[in-house]
């Protein structure tokens, strides 16, 4: 069922027994979990069926530190989310990215690898990634043509990627939220506020409004907040009627821990020969897979580094390839996107296609940042044109990104070197280990995570393992700012993973 809230009367009261708010890939996967139960799902989303720049202007904010892309332009404020805009680049963790490294501060998930892995199959489905499969080794055998670029995986081995299409869950999933008959959609539906019981052990309501000048409230059983990193702790923070510093914030930790993966240029790779590289090779909506170089558990654990991965690019494109950190240049995200994607095609257009199947490479990082308290996003004083204030985004690195860079590099061009499959050459701004300055090409993924992390302990977390806010029993939290750590990997699999596990506990305690 579909209602335009800008359409119902002022001060309509909506009831429901869950209550979900965001309608991008995690709360609607969340959503579609619970169609055709006798349950009434309520799925507030903040904008339409498509862009309106009005609201999504609701997004600007300001940034400061290492330098990132505009706030408005890095996520998307209509239904379907910034699965309007992602890439469908996709992968799961590492058992290691959930164990407390005592080289990483802060990490440490209360979950494991087996605790998401039938979440992760599941999350497959919804993403519309094949078999859940990360064995390399299988595609081999499946296609022979598929070599791994070293004999051996003991220090690096070969990490498997999948591709979605990539779902767009605004359309893919719309007409079944739609024509469902207990999902309430309501579009034009920004929470502004989030009301709490006056001693802020649960949620009473929430409150609506649009650009129509209406203002409705929502009460439910339950309320999971969907709106994705940044939002969720803005809205989390704004919402501080009853608790001064904020929903879930007793201890300062909410907006805190904001994770980026670093994506950066760091190497190049020299073959004896031409070789297309086809295990490692990518072709947009052609390709369902590929590898990335990755580190071992042990060669991590040895050299007390962060987990990152490798990827190939024929170096001619490379080189003319414009940093996204410089073609993702504006404030509105449709001009963002066509700027960068403007730009990897003319780059790949201005070399002809058989001078890219080369013997030389640049091998590109994705890695985990170090979780980092101050590394975060707050309130600004200034308020959006529905009276919430906006969020200010802090993106602090530490120098154990810049030391784990270097490392990787230094053992994938080790064992290329050995093994005799060619020689790597690291870039001048790895080349001093005394050195911790970034380059001004140094970018991120558009991948938000932190800021409501899960633990135990409510002293240095916010949401408990179930994704359930400590001390507020009925606010939930779905997506990827419950990451303790940011592994390698994109992290949407792992949103609509973790999303699936809530659904599941929530299925629990309603039935119970
Ligand atoms: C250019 C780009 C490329 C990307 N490529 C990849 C990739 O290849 N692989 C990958 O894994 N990830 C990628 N991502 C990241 C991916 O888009 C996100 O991980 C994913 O969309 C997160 O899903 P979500 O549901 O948590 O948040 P979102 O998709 O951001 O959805 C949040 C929803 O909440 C709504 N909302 C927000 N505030 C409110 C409010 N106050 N009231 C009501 N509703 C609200 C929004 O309108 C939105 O619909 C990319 C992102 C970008 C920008």
């Amino acid at each position: 069922m579909h209602t335009d809230a800008r359409k119902l009367p002022n001060n309509t009261v909506i009831e429901g027994d869950i209550c979900i708010i965001g309608a991008g890939p995690s709360g609607i996967s969340i959503a579609l979990e619970w169609a055709n139960t006798p349950y009434k799902i309520v799925l507030l989303e903040g904008g339409g069926f498509d862009y309106d720049d009005q609201i999504q202007d609701l997004y600007a904010g300001k940034t400061t530190g290492q330098k990132y892309y505009p706030l408005k332009s890095a996520r998307l404020h209509y239904f379907g989310g910034t699965s309007n805009h992602w890439a469908g680049f996709c992968s799961n963790f590492d058992p290691i990215d959930f164990e407390k490294r005592d080289w990483v501060p802060h990490s440490g998930w209360p979950i494991k690898k087996e605790d998401l892995d039938p979440f992760y199959a599941k999350a497959h489905k919804y993403l519309e990634l094949g078999p859940y499969d990360y064995n390399a080794a299988n595609y081999e055998k499946l296609d022979p043509s598929l070599k791994p670029l070293l004999p051996d995986d003991t220090v690096v081995w070969n990490k498997v990627w999948k591709f979605s299409p990539p779902t767009r869950f605004g359309i893919k999933y719309r007409p079944d939220i739609v024509n469902s008959k207990n999902i309430h959609l309501y579009t034009y539906a920004n929470v502004v506020d989030i009301t709490a019981n006056e001693n802020v052990s649960a949620i009473n309501e929430v409150t609506v409004k649009n650009f129509a000048g209406k203002t409705h409230t929502v009460k439910a059983k339950h309320f999971v907040l969907c709106c994705c990193t940044v939002q969720n702790a803005r809205l989390l923070l704004a919402s501080n009627k009853q608790a001064k510093n904020g929903l879930g914030n007793d201890h300062d930790n909410v907006g805190r821990y904001f994770m980026e993966h670093l994506e950066i240029k760091s190497a190049e790779l020299y073959l004896p020969k031409v070789d297309p590289m086809k295990l490692y090779g990518f072709s947009f909506g052609v390709s369902q897979m590929r590898c990335e170089l990755a580190i071992s558990k042990k060669a991590q654990e040895e050299h007390k580094i962060l987990n990152g991965t490798a990827s190939f690019t024929p170096l001619a494109v490379a080189k003319v390839i414009k940093p996204a950190i410089q073609s993702w240049n504006s404030d509105d995200p449709r001009k963002a996107i066509d700027s960068f994607l403007g730009s990897l095609g003319a780059a790949f257009n201005s070399v002809p296609q058989s001078a890219q199947g080369t013997n030389a490479y640049e091998l590109f990082t994705r890695i985990e940042q170090a979780p980092n308290p101050n590394s975060r996003v707050t309130l600004d004083t200034e308020k959006d044109a529905l009276g919430v204030p906006r969020a200010m985004l802090h993106w602090e690195l530490t120098p154990l990104e810049k030391r784990s860079i270097r490392k990787i590099y230094e053992l994938i061009g080790q064992q290329v070197g050995k093994s005799g499959a060619g020689r790597v050459r690291l870039m001048e701004y790895l080349q001093d280990p005394n050195d911790n300055s970034w380059p001004s090409f140094t970018g991120g993924g558009w991948h938000h995570m932190g800021t409501t992390r899960m633990g135990e302990d409510p002293k240095s977390s916010v949401v408990d393992p179930n994704c359930t806010v400590h001390g507020i029993s009925n606010l939930h939290i779905g997506g990827a700012s419950n990451y303790v750590t940011a592994a390698a990997p994109n992290p949407t699999l792992t949103v609509v993973a973790i999303s699936l596990r809530l659904s599941d506990h929530l299925k629990q305690i309603v039935k119970a």
